[in-house]
């Protein structure tokens, strides 16, 4: 079955968040653990992750379904100690924060080189706080988001995420999210069927099917290749519908969170309602 949902507010308490997805059609979503523009957060109490846990099983999720995804200030290629050491401290609160909510991914990207080192240097880096942060925790799958590269941020390229791959030493415990209006604005042609096989081709031979644990179906406002990161609610961008029929209709990717996170939320229903009408032999 495809799991698509969408990244769900926590506003008025994370433990709300399995009922609004419920209550778009999700069979899958995305939240924020913490607030994303803060490096702080309370820690979570006993009471919402019992109620957090009892809302997931009521609405049929199961752990895998849920994409969290990290907080916006955390750099882990930043070229500075201070805030490299920073950014791993607030990362590996935000696993601590899954593992106690017993969810076992967490989304991010891989971070920026502020083009103060090289791509490689700042990748190094990213490559050590990802061994540094699994070393701290238990069962959580970091999930390297693939990015528009947008400014000087890393992930733009497959090539970029292979190799963070292959700087992580414990495989098991490392994943990938692929995001569609970055794939698109970082440059590739996934738009037609020869380009959207191409770019699967790419993923599988560069990175591994294996390490696919969800996805990011976003529609793009700015055009191919421009390394610009901006969403469009779906079939009203550059992307167009036929992609997302692809998606849903691909056999690999099935039983993996798949995510909105266009722009327009009061859509989200509607969207997701398209999406599962899309999928062959689905009647309901
Ligand atoms: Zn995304
Ligand atoms: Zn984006």
């Amino acid at each position: 079955m495809k799991r698509i949902g969408a990244h769900v507010s926590t506003a008025g308490g994370i433990e709300n968040a399995p009922l609004k997805a419920l209550a778009i059609g999700a069979r899958a979503f995305a939240l924020f653990t913490k607030n994303q523009r803060q490096w702080h957060a309370p820690p979570l109490t006993g009471r919402q992750i019992e109620t957090f846990q009892r809302h997931l099983a009521e609405g049929g999720y199961r752990p895998q379904d849920i994409l969290p995804h990290d907080g916006y200030l955390i750099n882990l290629g930043h070229p500075e100690p201070s805030g490299w050491e920073k950014s791993l401290g607030a990362f590996i609160d935000e696993l601590h924060r899954c593992e106690s909510l017993g969810l076992p991914l967490l989304n991010f990207h891989p971070g920026s080189h502020l083009r103060q080192i090289s791509e490689e240097e700042s990748l190094d880096r990213i490559g050590e706080a990802l061994n540094r942060a699994l070393e701290a925790t238990q069962g959580v799958t970091v999930v390297i988001e693939n990015t528009a590269g947008q400014g000087s941020n890393l992930g733009y390229r497959l090539e970029q995420i292979a190799g963070l791959i292959q700087r992580v030493e414990d495989k098991s415990r490392v994943g990938v999210c692929l995001d569609t209006c970055h794939a698109f604005t970082s440059g590739y042609e996934i738009r037609t069927a020869e380009g959207y096989d191409h770019f699967f081709a790419t993923f599988d031979r560069l990175v591994g099917f294996q390490y696919l644990r969800g996805m990011h179906l976003n529609d793009a406002k700015p055009d191919l290749g421009s390394r610009v990161d901006r969403h469009e609610s779906l079939g009203k961008g550059r992307l167009g519908l036929e992609l997302f029929r692809r998606i849903v209709n691909d056999a690999r990717l099935e039983e993996i969170p798949l995510i909105l996170e266009t722009i327009d939320e009061t859509l989200w229903p509607e969207e997701i309602r398209l999406l599962y009408g899309m999928v062959e032999g689905n009647t309901g």
